[in-house]
């Protein structure tokens, strides 16, 4: 493959913006698709409204006048002829364009429409002429540094430097679909030349992402089938007696979900089973019972958490409920010194670990298993499919749970979980009260510091998040620090508050939460550090400052946090934008409501939790808009799996090498 830097355009600078961009190699460059595409053709202004968008071109009439408010804010006016009419033109900090704007000169003006005054407010000025027909112009995500012109360019010189690209549609199916062939299609997203052509691109993009999406489902679950269950020999009784020594009885479908996973474990099939359930539906306790079961049958597991915070809470809620027993119970996170990792890498080899609880570091090349039999795998959306089946590969074919707060509806879970088993918790564990969920606009700030201090009244603790950790300065959007001293001005002579962050040491972050489990604080003021996971019976209210940043089911996980236990409990989203989506919220505490509404006001993108993490994360495609192309996909896959040109290894040896480097089997 031809190196980034070798491309007209791209040097060290560049190459650094690229990256921060997620580009570092020509392929990367060439799948960074455009996510909108902007219609360029002349306006009919006659027809517009007051401040419609605008565009259209015509000569300079008059010398421009520039007027500087200050060094840095200028503002330059004249007359534009477009040939059906005159209109003022009004353009801020282009003073540096007036020398090139003679009496005739043809530009072209991309801006507002004033209607009142016959006048456009220009956000763009460029010399020349609009193409007779509408032109489709790529808009690509872009960082400070590099515009989306910019990129687009780079993009284009390496378009035209005849590269080759690689196909994995089989032809057969490219004729079915009558798909354009992959090049064209890629030309034609990155420099569009017609609706209908684009959407051919589109089509074969999409359907090219959905296949090898369900291409290595498909091969997941074929590859779990042809591997035998491990042996197992325990009675249910045993388990039985475990449950009976729980603080609480387990709900109906917690106790079926137990039964699932046991039948699974004792079958002589390899266990490959997602537990969906709602957040705060009591999903922990099922991973423990398992991890029990997998104990009594002599084997090591493990339980992965997707933060360190999660990972300490596990670990201390596991010590805490197995203290009767002899299980040996350790947690492994990245933030551990060298020495302390070293320590425990030796004991797992040695079985002296029966159960390890960590983050990523699960993962690391040094962790060897004696006999890993169960890998659990906590909030499983926040993964991707190859770090998830790295960690399979370790030791022998362990059975594989995975637990996912994010309820995806069920003919969409069916599909793109095709290859796993399905156990879902629709009940609350009694006694829970709704959260009721309050929006508040930001001049309301007193409002929402009286709902708290009655919370604090009565020893409840509450959460408060923000987006941001620090000031920063192309935002005015609220941080942690700031409100922290906010809090501290309203409430620091009741109660103590304190920071939690993603930026904290390890350290920090298990003492802060230490003390809030403690009730030692009654303020936790954070990050989305906390969306996931952490569990507080006694905090009853969630204040999110600036909600509209998030999306509706990241709220909800959000809210989450709270009604833990029979107090009534609130969540106060402040905001003074988007209120109308974020009402939703107001109306409902069912996470696959939310859900449901997400998807459509946004599609599929926000649905399984952070956009950039996870399987789901889609190029092009969206899972609802393109359903019915994922339907496809999945059963062409799974044609060419099952075909005897793939079993022998002949045609389709590149997908075969794709899958494998994907899967991360060896
Ligand atoms: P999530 O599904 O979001 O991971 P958790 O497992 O953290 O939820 O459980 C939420 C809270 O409910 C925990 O405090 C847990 O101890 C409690 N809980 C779980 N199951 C039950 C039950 N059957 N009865 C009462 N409380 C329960
Ligand atoms: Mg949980």
């Amino acid at each position: 493959m031809r190196s980034l830097d070798s491309i007209k355009g791209i040097g060290p600078k560049t190459i650094k913006l690229l990256d921060k961009l997620g580009i570092n190699d020509t392929n990367s460059l060439l799948t960074y698709y455009p996510y909108r595409f902007d219609v360029i053709a002349k306006s009919n202004i006659e027809a517009l409204e007051q401040d419609d968008h605008v565009i259209t071109d015509g000569i300079v009439e008059n010398i421009p006048t520039v007027f500087f408010f200050s060094k840095k804010l200028n503002k330059m006016t004249f007359r534009l002829n477009t040939g059906d009419n005159i209109y003022n033109i009004v353009i801020f900090n282009r003073a540096f364009m007036k020398s090139n704007l003679k009496i005739g000169t043809k530009v072209i003006i991309i801006g507002k429409y004033d209607k009142k005054h016959s006048s456009i407010v220009a956000s763009d000025i460029k010399l020349g002429v609009l193409p007779p027909r509408p032109m489709i112009e790529p808009i690509y995500h872009v960082t400070n540094g590099i515009s989306s012109n910019q990129l687009h360019k780079i993009i284009l010189n390496y378009l035209n430097d005849n590269i080759e690209v690689e196909e994995y549609i089989p032809d057969y199916l490219v004729d079915r679909y009558k798909l354009i062939n992959k090049k064209d299609s890629i030309l034609e997203i990155h420099q569009p030349s017609n609706k209908i052509n684009l959407n051919k691109a589109l089509n074969y993009l999409k359907y090219e992402e959905l296949f090898l999406f369900m291409l290595k489902m498909n091969y997941l679950k074929q590859t779990r089938d042809n591997i035998d269950g491990l042996k197992r020999n325990v009675e249910y009784a045993k388990v039985e007696e475990f449950i009976n020594t729980l603080p609480f009885k387990l709900t109906d479908d917690q106790d079926k979900c137990v039964h699932n996973i046991y039948d699974d474990l004792m079958s002589t099939k390899r266990m490959n089973r997602l537990v969906q359930g709602d957040v705060g539906s009591g999903k922990t306790i099922v991973a423990i019972i398992t991890l029990y079961i997998n104990y009594l049958s002599h084997y090591q597991g493990v339980l992965m958490a997707p933060t360190e915070i999660l990972a300490i809470q596990h670990y201390n809620n596991l010590t805490n409920l197995f203290k009767n027993t002899n299980i040996k119970v350790e947690l492994l996170t990245g933030k551990l010194k060298l020495s302390e990792k070293k320590k425990i890498y030796k004991r797992l080899i040695d079985n002296e670990i029966d159960i390890l609880i960590g983050t990523h570091a699960l993962f690391s090349e040094d962790v060897i298993y004696n006999n890993l039999g169960l890998v659990i795998t906590d909030e499983q959306h926040r993964f991707g499919v190859n770090q998830r089946s790295s960690l399979k590969n370790k030791g022998i074919t362990p059975d594989i749970l995975y637990l996912s707060a994010t309820p995806i509806p069920r003919t969409y879970a069916i599909s793109l979980y095709g290859d796993m088993d399905l156990s879902s918790i629709h009940t609350m564990p009694s006694g829970r009260k709704d959260i009721i969920t309050i929006l508040k606009k930001d001049e309301e700030i007193k409002d929402v510091l009286d709902l708290m201090y009655q919370e604090l009244k009565k020893k409840h603790q509450i959460y408060v998040v923000a987006p941001l950790i620090e000031k920063s300065e192309n935002s005015d959007m609220e941080n942690v620090y700031v409100l922290k001293e906010k809090m501290d001005k309203a409430f620091g002579k009741i109660c103590k508050t304190a920071i939690l962050h993603g930026k904290m040491s390890a350290k920090e972050k298990d003492e802060v939460m230490n003390q809030y489990k403690n009730n030692e604080i009654s303020i936790l003021i954070s990050t989305t550090v906390i969306e996931v996971g952490v569990d507080v019976k006694n905090a009853t209210m969630m204040v999110i400052f600036d909600s509209y940043r998030f999306g509706l089911s990241q709220l909800h996980q959000l809210r989450g946090r709270v009604g833990r236990n029979d107090l009534q409990s609130y969540c106060v989203l402040i905001s003074s934008k988007e209120t109308e989506r974020l009402n939703i919220l107001t109306k409902t505490n069912d996470g696959f409501k939310v859900s449901e509404e997400d998807f459509k006001l946004r599609g599929s993108g926000d649905l399984f939790g952070t956009r950039q993490s996870g399987d789901m994360h889609f190029n092009l495609a969206d899972i609802k808009q393109d359903f019915n192309i994922l339907l496809r996909a999945k059963e062409d896959s799974a044609e060419i799996l099952n075909s005897q040109e793939f079993v022998n290894n002949g045609k389709y040896s590149n997908l075969k090498i794709l899958l494998e480097k994907s899967m991360n089997i060896s």
